[in-house]
């Protein structure tokens, strides 16, 4: 390293600069590269509470919240101390701990589906186990995903509609070979006749049906009223699987998640973000006769050499266990309110169009002027415009989501005097919008 690099903090620009010779991007996860608002990401030395302060020394109001985890804000104080005092005890053994058993109880008593889990490291590999599985179980090949969904980044998820119903699924990546993109059938999200007639066509051949029952991936986009009581209902007719990924939703939008919110119980479920509280973590639970099948105890192989990870386990079960206080949910639902209420207010009297979707501590601001249901309506937002409100809050200290098709979060640290600082922001760059 030269002197200079030494003595002085780098800035955010040199260390892109550095970043793009060395990673592709210049990141190690896509959507951080800001490619979806332009201009240069802002490299992150510290975060306390709701804030994050760059390597310049600027601290922002964060509501990316890491994609999510950060419910209890960051370096929650608890979380903090208890990793303090894992890491004396030795980073990872590969053999079993009270803390997984621990965890499990804990995912179990909360998450109504989930009767068995098995820890993994992601939400991708939460994803990609829990569709192994439930081909492993039903003995068929294909599965349904909906446009606009996503569910980490393997091979068989990377798969986007084509337009109409029943399409067959093309890759969405180099890389996904067309054999496996072909057991990947889309259909449009909150449509449940188009789900009908793929099913009407594919029934027999199908495993599972995978949802983000509160859509966060392109945006937060709630599902309509007795939408996921639809799917419950055509996956049990047909005798497919019935896959709630609840990596985002589970412990966000109540203790059990979307499913305990909607009350509609899938086969199976898959967590990952708030549960590791900030490390890396994911998790599948479900059904004990389905789980059942997963290796050691059945044929379905699945593994994994840091998976329960102890420090992950510590971080998660401080953050779970602050998270059966269901006062914490009336909270975050009257902050998430509180903000939305104003961030559409200030919107509309500077007379700039916006749709702000929220459930609980989750909500998306779509610049467009029509209801954003599903992924055609989310697409039809002008993107140009939220990269230049993203800007303007940035500079006004208000560090949002780098896409217009990403959900924010609001966490218990997030204070009223913060909320109410983040909607006098909005009023001053709607109006200079
Ligand atoms: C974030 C996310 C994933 C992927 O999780 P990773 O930990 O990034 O692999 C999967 N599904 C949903 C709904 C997510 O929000």
């Amino acid at each position: 390293m030269s002197a200079s690099r030494r003595d002085r903090q780098s800035s955010s620009e040199e260390l892109f600069a550095r970043a793009v010779e060395l990673m592709p991007g210049g990141v190690n996860s896509p959507v951080r590269a800001f490619r979806g608002v332009g201009g240069t990401p802002r490299f992150i030395a510290s975060a306390r509470g709701a804030t994050m302060t760059d390597v310049e020394g600027r601290t922002y109001i964060d509501y990316v919240g890491s994609w999510g985890p950060m419910i209890l804000g960051h370096a929650d104080a608890e979380v903090i101390d208890a990793l303090h005092a894992a890491l004396g005890r030795g980073t990872s053994y590969g053999a079993p701990t009270e803390l997984e058993v621990e965890m499990a109880e804990e995912i179990i008593d909360a998450v109504p589906s989930v009767e068995m889990v098995r820890m993994v490291n992601s939400g991708t590999e939460a994803t990609m186990s829990a569709l192994r599985l439930a081909r492993g179980f039903t003995g068929r090949n294909k599965i349904v995903k909906f446009e606009g969904c996503y569910h980490g980044h393997g091979d068989s998820l990377l798969v986007k509609a084509g337009s109409g119903v029943a399409t067959l699924g093309l890759p969405d990546s180099p890389g996904v070979t067309a054999s496996v993109a072909q057991d990947t059938l889309t259909a449009p999200f909150n449509d449940a006749a188009a789900l009908e007639k793929i099913f009407a066509a594919h029934g027999a051949d199908i495993a599972a049906v995978i949802v983000e029952p509160v859509v966060g991936n392109m945006g937060c986009v709630p599902p309509r009223e007795g939408y996921l009581q639809a799917l419950r209902d055509v996956t049990r007719r047909h005798g497919a699987l019935l896959i709630f990924d609840e990596v985002m939703t589970g412990f966000r939008l109540a203790r059990g998640g979307a499913q305990e919110l909607y009350r509609v119980t899938p086969d199976l479920t898959t967590l990952g973000k708030i549960i590791g509280g900030g490390l890396p973590v994911g998790a599948y639970g479900g059904r004990r006769d389905i789980l059942e099948r997963v290796a050691p105890a059945g044929p379905v192989y699945q593994a994994g050499t840091l998976s329960g990870n102890p420090l992950a386990m510590t971080a998660g079960l401080a953050t779970l266990r602050r998270l059966r206080d269901r006062t914490v949910y009336e909270r975050l639902e009257r902050a998430g309110r509180r903000l939305c209420d104003g961030l559409s207010e200030v919107a509309r009297e500077a007379g700039v169009r916006t749709v702000t979707n929220r459930v609980g501590s989750m909500f998306t601001t779509f610049f467009t002027d029509s209801p954003v249901n599903d992924w055609p309506s989310a697409a039809k937002s002008d993107r140009s415009a939220y990269g230049k409100f993203f800007h303007a809050m940035l500079a006004e200290g208000v560090y949002l989501a780098p896409s217009q098709f990403e959900a924010a979060f609001i966490g218990v640290a997030h204070a009223d005097e913060l909320l109410e600082q983040t909607i006098e922001a909005a009023r001053r760059v709607f109006r200079s919008l």
